[in-house]
């Protein structure tokens, strides 16, 4: 019997999920609490899309070499889509700066340390509509989880969610990929079940500026300052 499993969140943890799972022939459906990025580009998206559930949208977003590394080898279709919209390799060599660079060896390994970046609407763009196109994946948009659905007692077992409007979407597997305004405690709380959490803050402060290059004109070289 084919496994079903149902991801609150289309995020990064919710798309990776897909695209983990749905390869091993499970059914994955992805509900998210917005709505679908709008039709057309990276710039649409990077304007347009009313995605709340991401604070963070429209923040630049980077890749680190792992798992750039894991989408070359495992989806190479997605990291091309993702370099035809626009999203950017960074290799080591390029990020060197000359006070680095006087002292570096190169070493054939250097060649896998490349992080990719771009807009966040980019990159969630190109990988949703990737994740979307695959067999055994659905993406339900506007779908606010409210709560979790189960059965039995001790151990209990989660066998699907709520939505808000009452429809239940029932799953062998539930994957909490909400983010950071998860409500995976509160929910299983609601059914009994008590699990500690601890948050500290992370006392960073993030602000984003992004630059379009006019016409005919060119980056200026890195390497000056670190
Ligand atoms: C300013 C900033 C910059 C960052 N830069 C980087 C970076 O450069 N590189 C990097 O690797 N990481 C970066 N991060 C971290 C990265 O963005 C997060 O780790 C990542 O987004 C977490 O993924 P997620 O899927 O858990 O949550 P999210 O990506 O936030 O996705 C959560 C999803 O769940 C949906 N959702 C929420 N509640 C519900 C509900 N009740 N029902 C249905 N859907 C719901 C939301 O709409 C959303 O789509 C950055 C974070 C911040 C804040």
């Amino acid at each position: 019997m084919t496994e079903t499993v149902a991801v609150i969140g289309a995020g990064m943890a919710g798309l990776w999920t897909a695209l983990a799972l749905a390869p091993t022939g499970r059914k994955v459906t992805l509900l998210d609490r917005d709505p679908p990025p709008p039709p057309g580009d990276a710039d649409e998206a990077f304007t347009g899309w009313a995605h709340r559930g991401v604070t963070h949208l429209r923040h630049s977003h980077a890749f680190l070499a792992r798992l750039r590394g894991i989408i070359r080898d495992e989806h190479p279709a997605l990291l091309e889509a993702l370099n035809a919209a626009g999203c950017r390799e960074l290799g080591l060599d390029g990020m060197l700066t000359d006070r680095h660079r006087k002292r570096w060896r190169p070493r054939p390994e250097d060649a896998d340390l490349v992080v990719l970046t771009s807009r966040r609407t980019t990159m969630e763009l190109v990988i949703r509509r990737y994740v979307e196109a695959m067999p055994n994946v659905e993406i339900r948009s506007e779908a606010f989880v409210e709560g979790l659905d189960a059965s039995g007692e001790a151990p209990l077992k989660v066998t699907g969610v709520r939505l808000r409007g009452g429809e239940t979407v029932a799953a062998d597997l539930v994957v909490d990929a909400s983010g950071r305004t998860s409500s995976a405690f509160d929910q299983l709380a609601d059914l009994g079940v008590q699990i500690g959490e601890t948050a500290e803050d992370a006392g960073i402060l993030y602000f984003t500026r992004h630059y379009r290059l006019r016409p005919g004109q060119v980056e200026p070289p890195r390497g000056g300052a670190p």
